[in-house]
């Protein structure tokens, strides 16, 4: 049930766990039995009596008097203060005070103790019937060495005697004036100061050792906000050091300046580290800019009276201070308590920190200025309340680091999520591209090659002569240059022949064109049909000639293989829509090995020569070029 509220209070997944809230309220509870403890002891040895109501006191302009003047003059105007609390507010005016101690058994030894630290100029006379029994000096405007019995407290042996002694004291204070007198049995004040003791050490060592551990989280986290709780707790520490006499006695001993005004120096540096430190505890700036900005203005404003208090009285600015600090009491608590409704989780237990601390510090503040009258040590309820106060910032402090951090993995995470999926979407586009890029290379080495077939399909057609179907003249100019560049280089024997159909105009003109067409079909093809080497060729050379490229062939070869055509094609009469008809052709070759001295058009215009060599010799004849000049 209890771990339900807390878990709820923090609104923390972690800290929810029921075995983290065992532990935290177990220490709770030990620690609330020890306190609870020591103060009753604290309680328990009491000072033997409370010098309070029915003491006399003298103010405003008779104060100025001396003692002297004081005890020769009876028209003075000493009241009975009828109040317990010997609270007199703000005094710029010195005030004197007189009680009798009578009844006091004077075998014991007995003090008198002014209950207050912050009292600057305090002098003290202990009378017998108008005579000096003795007189003691003090306050915190002289060294602390000069204090007769070395204590934070103002503390005044009584002079034994059997007699009832007066007691005359004058006081001035910047501060607010007060005066707690206590007569102690000087046994019984022995047993007390232990305790206090030992209550304030465990209080101030509890207080630097979570500045300190605050500290180092600070070093090791780097996160601001640490630093800012250490800056809080410790000025804290320092303030409430001060309120009770501690920082003076051990710790500026000697500093009279720094005495003087170091609780509202210490106060105003705490009010400043709170504020800074709950505006980035609670981020503020997250839920309204206006808030935002009046917590750094009122931070700002506790700086500026931190450094006016290095200049200004101490009265003056422990009076603005406290009227400042009880808005901002009310405005600190307000803003924790808007964040909580807003939902904000560790506004919960923030609110409730300071609520605790902020409402005992207020009503020390209202007794300070004497507003209202407690019944308890105003100190203790002050360090009662920081106590709480400090361990639940505490807490809330590592709740929120937690939950930066949890926020900061959560962002870590996403961003890895969100970094992996887009390099999974990369690589599935990377890879859907390398496809298309493949898919596309294939297709388009696919159109190459079908373009690629269809050139050399079209290469094919345009070497091929339409009406025979054997290769035309442009194939023949072709590969006549390679065959001479061959026959040059190999130093082989390339024959070229050039054959024509004898009297073919007689033909045509007698059958006509179209039977004339069919005749050279005809004898192309037969042509054709003769050459055996797969190197050889025949080419339609225009009209009906024809020429023959007979690679690696020297002239008896030739001449044979020629011969032989011409004899095929006298002996093979072409077979037309006119009938038969006969045909005869003359050839005429050349067979020679190309050297690298002769032109390349040599050999075709020799075979050419040769064929008008066979023409002249009467045609249907096979003649060969015979000159030395082009053989080799
Ligand atoms: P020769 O060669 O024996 O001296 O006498 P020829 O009558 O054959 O004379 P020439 O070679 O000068 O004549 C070529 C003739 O061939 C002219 C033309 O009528 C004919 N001719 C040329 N090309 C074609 C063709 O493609 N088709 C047809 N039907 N006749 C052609
Ligand atoms: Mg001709
Ligand atoms: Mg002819």
């Amino acid at each position: 049930m209890v771990t339900k509220i807390l878990a709820s209070l923090s609104g923390n997944r972690l800290l929810g766990s029921r075995w983290l809230w065992f532990i935290v309220l177990s220490a709770v509870l030990i620690g609330s039995y020890a306190s609870v403890s020591m103060l009753q002891a604290i309680n328990g040895t009491q000072p033997q009596r409370e010098i309070d109501r029915g003491i006399e006191y003298l103010s405003g302009a008779e104060a100025n008097l001396s003692l002297d003047s004081l005890l020769q003059n009876d028209q003075l105007n000493w009241q009975t203060e009828q109040r317990r609390l010997l609270s007199y507010g703000m005094q710029k005016e010195p005030m004197w005070f007189r009680f009798t101690l009578s009844q006091l058994d004077y075998r014991q030894k007995w003090l008198l103790e002014i209950d207050y630290a912050l009292l600057d100029s305090l002098r003290i006379w202990f009378m017998q019937d108008n005579r000096l029994l003795s007189d003691y000096s003090t306050g915190d405007s002289l060294p602390f060495r000069s204090r007769n019995i070395a204590s934070e407290k103002f503390l005044f042996p009584i002079p034994q005697s059997d007699q009832p002694v007066t007691v005359y004291i004058r006081i001035q204070s910047s501060g607010s004036l007060k005066l707690p007198l206590k007569l102690w049995d000087m046994e019984q004040y022995l047993v007390y100061s232990g305790e206090h003791g030992l209550m304030l050490g465990l209080f101030f060592g509890f207080l630097v050792a979570m500045g300190l551990s605050n500290f180092f989280f600070f070093l090791t986290t780097r996160s601001i906000n640490f630093l800012f709780y250490c800056g809080y707790v410790l000025f804290l520490g320092l303030t409430l050091m001060t309120l009770h006499g501690i920082g003076y006695k051990y710790l500026w001993p000697e500093n009279i300046w720094l005495q003087g005004r170091s609780v509202v120096l210490f106060a105003n540096a705490t009010m400043f580290f709170a504020v800074i430190f709950s505006r980035e505890l609670l981020s503020v700036h997250r839920h309204s800019l206006l808030v935002d900005r009046l917590l750094k203005i009122s931070a700002l404003v506790f700086l500026g009276l931190f450094l006016l208090s290095l200049l200004l009285p101490y009265w003056l600015m422990i009076k603005t201070f406290l009227l400042i600090l009880i808005v901002e009491v009310f405005f600190i608590c307000g803003v924790g308590i808007w964040l909580w409704r807003r939902g904000v989780a560790i506004a919960r237990i923030y609110t409730i920190a300071w609520t605790t601390l902020l409402l005992t510090a207020m009503f020390a503040s209202l007794e300070t200025l004497d507003l209202i009258s407690l019944d308890i040590n105003s100190h203790y309820l002050l360090i009662a309340g920081a106590s709480v106060e400090t361990i639940l910032l505490a807490l809330v402090l590592a709740i929120s680091f937690n939950q930066q951090r949890q926020q900061v993995f959560d962002a870590q995470q996403l961003a890895l999520n969100k970094e992996r999926d887009l390099r999974e979407a990369e690589h599935q586009a990377q890879e859907e591209l390398e496809y298309k890029v493949q898919e596309r290379t294939l297709e388009l080495e696919i159109a190459l090659r079908e373009l690629s077939e269809k050139n050399q399909e079209l290469e094919e057609r345009n070497t091929l002569d339409s009406l025979t179907g054997i290769r035309n003249r442009r194939y023949f100019d072709r590969r006549y240059q390679a065959e001479i560049r061959r026959s040059r280089r190999e130093q082989t024997t390339l024959t070229i022949a050039m054959i024509d159909i004898d009297h073919f105009k007689q033909t045509n003109d007698n059958l006509g064109h179209l039977v004339g067409d069919d005749c050279i079909k005809a004898v192309a093809n037969l042509i054709k049909s003769l050459l055996k080497r797969p190197a050889d060729d025949v080419c339609r050379y225009g009209g009906e000639e024809f020429a023959l490229l007979l690679p690696n062939t020297d002239e008896r070869g030739a001449k044979v293989l020629l011969e032989h055509i011409r004899e095929q094609i006298e002996r093979s009469p072409v077979g037309t829509d006119a009938g038969d008809v006969s045909l005869t052709v003359s050839i005429g070759f050349v067979s020679a090995m190309v050297s690298s001295s002769i032109d390349d058009n040599t050999l075709l215009s020799q075979a050419d020569q040769a064929l008008y060599q066979a023409k002249q010799s009467g045609r249907n004849k096979v003649c060969q070029y015979h000159s030395t000049a082009s053989q080799e």
